[in-house]
């Protein structure tokens, strides 16, 4: 969990405070299965008084263990989060229900930290862009060099088939 207080930053109007965080992937709250984070994720930020709102701006970066989608080999990405995200006093009027709150001198930007790195994660990686990926007929790693089967011709599920067929 990740408290700030903000004591200081509300009681003048132009009020900043800089963060900077080394911050272990249980301080965030994600689970290794949620994120295979390689060491601690680095933040550097601010929270700041941005009138009836407190403004909290953030640039973080893990080192994520990835699957390649391509050839499924495992390699170390960056994952770079940019997060702006404001803090609603808890007396605020006409607040959106998902709107992040505070109803004290300090507030938890677990949350929002933890939301930005993990929707800033891609879906899909690859190892690199030009990875070939693996060969649809025999599996062979093709970054490695051409296996020789004839990929082009050969319908992949008919190859399954005929392997099938050979076993
Ligand atoms: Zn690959
Ligand atoms: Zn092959």
């Amino acid at each position: 969990m990740i408290k700030i207080n903000v004591a200081q930053i509300k009681k003048r109007l132009v009020g900043e405070k800089s963060l900077v965080f080394e911050l272990t992937p249980a301080e965030l709250e994600i689970s290794p299965q949620e994120m295979a984070i390689d060491g601690t994720v680095q933040l550097t930020g601010s929270i700041s008084n941005a009138g009836d709102v407190l403004l909290l701006q953030a640039v973080m970066e893990a080192k994520v263990q990835r699957t390649c989608g391509r050839c499924l080999k495992e390699f170390l990405g960056v994952t770079k989060a940019e997060i702006v995200e404001k803090f609603y006093p808890a007396s605020a009027e006409n607040i959106e229900n998902d709107a992040f709150v505070y109803d004290s001198d300090v507030i938890d930007i677990t949350e929002p930290l933890r939301e930005g790195l993990l929707l800033a994660e891609p879906m899909q990686a690859l190892c690199k862009p030009d990875c070939r990926g693996l060969c649809t007929v025999c599996g062979a790693d093709l970054n490695d060099g051409d296996c020789g089967c004839d990929r082009l011709t050969v319908d992949p599920r008919l190859a399954a088939l005929k392997q099938f067929i050979k076993n």
